[in-house]
């Protein structure tokens, strides 16, 4: 049966498997036993192995162990856990806030505790699996509404019996299309038809606003929209993930969330790493700037080589290319000329969208992008997707 399964899956193109990356998450890696520029990692600061950060993690790693031996509740919070809550609070000018082990379990766990059967949630097309599976989870009606149509949006509030319990669900930047949801709108949706929003800002924690704390910021909205979900684990170059909100949001979710409550706490040393990432994204803005001006040079070369792009606000930037054979195939080709970005297929998106997802960081150097474009070239004229 699972033989039968995996043969269907290949002759779809859709089979997957792991590959492993023999070196550090750096803007190259090594990848059987060759050297290639990495184009796919999340780590957009370069900060998962800043020097700092890795000091950060072994030195709190050697005062409080490996594991933290339980769950937050019973004796799992150490002080790196108190530390880092205290910073993100600090960092996203907001009461409080509380670390999760992983930012899938943060969203399975916190939306069932915002509204449950009875209630609606009206949630992008795009939005993250981990988002649709806390809705599912939450046992509230879902409907999906085309990404980022306020329009749609509107009409699906106007719907409604006015008593039911609505939460609008919507990424940031969006994880596989790099767009931007339009938080002002969905905030000015949000007080007229008195929904709840919970924002998922995995992809623009660190990287998006006037001082790199997120969507929220970029959109100008930190005020109308009270409690949001990011994780630790793309620009913070980390693992887990944080909801800042009020001191009794956080508190409820301490008594109701169960992705909190029942699982064993962060391991000490994934915290602290997080608390000194934050602290050198204050002090080094620089890194940030980096970011996007290699974002701009990448961007900029794939207009020139006549790649479409989409409509990227972000240092995530899709090249779609339809079948997923001819993702495979133009990974493969990438691959040959040695940058390593893989076909993302379906379920991860929509059906006839599959894509490479190239994404950017601070610590490519404008060496490696002109390499990197050079490759783009090659293999999207051996493709013809340009
Ligand atoms: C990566 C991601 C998550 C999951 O976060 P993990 O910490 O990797 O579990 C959730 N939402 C979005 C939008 C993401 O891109």
């Amino acid at each position: 049966m699972f033989e039968q399964y995996l043969h269907k899956l290949d002759e779809q193109h859709l089979l997957r498997g792991l590959r492993t990356i023999a070196s550090a998450t750096g803007p190259t890696v090594t990848l059987d036993n060759r050297l290639v520029i990495l184009l796919s990692s999340n780590n957009y600061l370069g900060l998962a192995t800043h020097p700092d950060v890795v000091e950060a993690a072994v030195a709190s790693t050697r005062l409080f162990g490996t594991g933290s031996g339980s769950s937050r509740l019973v004796c799992g919070s150490l002080p790196p856990h108190e530390e880092l809550e205290t910073v993100l609070a600090q960092f996203k000018g907001t009461e409080a806030s509380l670390t999760f082990a992983a930012g899938y379990l943060a969203n399975i766990g916190v939306i069932p505790t915002l509204l449950g059967k009875g209630g609606l949630i009206l949630a992008d097309r795009l939005c993250h699996a981990s988002l649709i599976d806390g809705c599912r989870l939450s046992g509230a009606t879902l409907r999906v509404y085309h990404h980022r149509d306020m329009n749609h949006l509107e009409r699906l509030l106007a719907r409604r019996s006015s008593a039911t319990p609505t939460l609008i669900v919507t990424d940031g930047i969006f994880s596989m299309d790099g767009d931007i949801a339009p938080l002002a709108d969905i905030a000015t949706l949000a007080e007229r038809y008195e929904a709840a929003v919970f924002v998922d800002d995995a992809h623009g924690t660190g990287i998006l606003g006037r001082t790199g704390r997120g969507s929220l910021e970029h959109c100008a909205v930190e005020s109308r929209i009270p409690y949001h979900m990011g994780t630790l684990s793309k620009a913070l170059g980390s693992v887990g993930a944080y909801v800042a909100g009020s001191r009794a949001f956080i508190a409820y979710l301490v008594n109701t969330c169960r992705a909190f409550i029942y699982t064993t706490a962060p391991p000490p040393g994934s915290a602290a790493a997080a608390t000194a990432a934050l602290r050198v994204i204050r002090q080094d803005p620089e890194r940030r700037a980096r970011l996007w001006r290699n974002r701009d040079r990448l961007a900029q070369g794939l207009m020139q080589l006549g790649y479409q792009l989409t409509a990227s606000e972000s240092p995530i930037l899709p090249i779609h290319v339809g079948h997923p054979d001819r993702a495979l195939n133009l990974a493969q080709a990438l691959l040959s000329h040695g940058v390593y970005a893989p076909a993302i297929r379906p379920p991860t998106v929509p059906p006839a969208t599959s894509r490479i997802r190239l994404t950017i960081t601070a610590d490519h150097t404008a060496d490696h992008i002109d390499v990197a474009l050079t490759a783009l070239k090659r293999a999207g004229q051996t493709l013809r997707v340009i």
